[in-house]
């Protein structure tokens, strides 16, 4: 079992995963290091997905700030997990494997699934908290148009930590047919690089467009947390720029990094919400992609090296953000990105740059529903 990132990531699964993961492995060292894959991976960025995606200037939402805003929440779908879904769809064929399963909580990482399964014509398994279903629902419509089988999960707080469980679990019994099809930089090795290698594409671009404008880098560039991918895949065009500030913002109440401590979670070691005797700690967000009470585990590491600084962000400071932007700036983000937004305001940099990860209409009703609450 080594480790990946110091003393995190490495591989904590059943043995009868490690063939599996030994085998998803050496396909992405190949994939990693051939040009015909890349080729075929940004061709359907471009073709499909809509990438580039955007920066976008945002003028009013925090006056005495220049802030920019990259804008994942226009690529198809709706959300950066279509980088790494159609990446990993492309590694599924590589591999001869027809059938893939996926957990998901917003239903982001789901609907992105379904989505490439209905473009490869691969047979598409997601497990769901049916407390996430509730919260979800039109993207669990989505999904069953796009013809993926949605299994609920009714175990536990019914959320995104019991259908990461039921994926894996549903992985052990069918891995030889099946690619899981991880919607984060979590689980086992070689996960949590594969993801970020797939979500790199964010950072770069954002990089290279800041640059062209703004004739400089920025000084801050914030990401909202969850699992960690849209902040991995940010934070990796920037790492070697040291004068870049990088922030990682997570719920208050799934803070994973900044109120959690060491421990093993879906297959590999990083930081968890977790009580004395181990126990997983059941996460609180409005947001159901920030509801997770593990974080992939090059956050861990980066947290510890001092490289990237984590804060947190309440309920009700994220949809303060996620109304402000709307009325400033004329775009409705998604509630996990409202998180990193709402931590705009107190950076002492001017020079901000944003992953705006997704969009927001999945989230109208709970967050109109939330707004009307705290202003009653
Ligand atoms: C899923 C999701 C997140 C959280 O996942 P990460 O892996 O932390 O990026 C953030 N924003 C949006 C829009 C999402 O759909």
């Amino acid at each position: 079992m080594t480790a990946s990132f110091g003393e995190y990531g490495g591989r904590y699964v059943p043995e009868t995963l490690v063939p599996a993961l030994d085998e998803l492995e050496a396909a992405w060292r190949a994939a990693r290091d051939d040009e015909a894959f890349w080729a075929e991976v940004g061709e359907l960025g471009r073709t499909y997905a809509g990438r580039p995606t955007p920066l976008t200037v945002a003028e009013r939402f925090a006056p005495g700030k220049r802030v920019s805003l990259k804008r994942e929440d226009l690529l198809h779908t709706g959300a950066h997990k279509l980088n790494n879904a159609l990446g990993q769809a492309v590694l599924a064929r590589r591999l001869g494997k027809r059938r893939v399963v996926a957990e998901t909580g917003a239903g982001q990482h789901g609907v992105a699934t379904a989505t490439v399964c209905a473009r490869f014509g691969l047979q598409c398994v997601v497990y769901m908290g049916a407390e996430d279903m509730r919260r979800q629902r039109p993207n669990v419509e989505r999904m069953r148009l796009l013809g993926a089988e949605v299994r609920p999960v009714e175990i536990g707080t019914r959320t995104l930590k019991e259908a990461t469980s039921e994926a894996i679990r549903d992985w052990i019994s069918n891995v030889e047919t099946t690619h899981y099809l991880i919607g984060s930089c979590v689980g086992p090795a070689p996960y949590p690089e594969l993801v970020r290698e797939l979500q790199a594409v964010v950072g770069r671009e954002a990089r290279a467009q800041h640059l062209e404008r703004e004739g400089r880098l920025p000084e801050a560039v914030l990401a909202c947390v969850g699992g960690g991918s849209n902040a991995i895949g940010t934070f990796a065009g920037f790492l070697e720029d040291e004068g870049v500030e990088l922030v990682g913002v997570e719920a208050a109440g799934a803070a994973s990094l900044s109120s959690g401590r060491t421990g093993v979670l879906h297959g590999a070691r990083s930081s968890i919400l977790a009580d004395d005797d181990g126990q997983i700690v059941d996460a609180h967000s409005i947001s159901a992609g920030l509801d997770y009470p593990g974080v992939g585990p090059e956050h861990a590491w980066l947290r510890d090296t001092g490289r990237v600084r984590y804060v947190t962000a309440t309920d009700e400071e994220a949809l303060r953000a996620f109304r402000r932007l709307a009325e400033t700036e004329g775009i409705v983000p998604a509630l996990e990105p409202a998180h990193a937004l709402a931590r705009v305001a107190d950076l002492d940099a001017e020079l901000v740059l944003v992953c705006l990860s997704g969009r927001g209409d999945k989230d109208l009703d709970e967050a109109l529903r939330a707004l009307a609450a705290l202003e009653a």
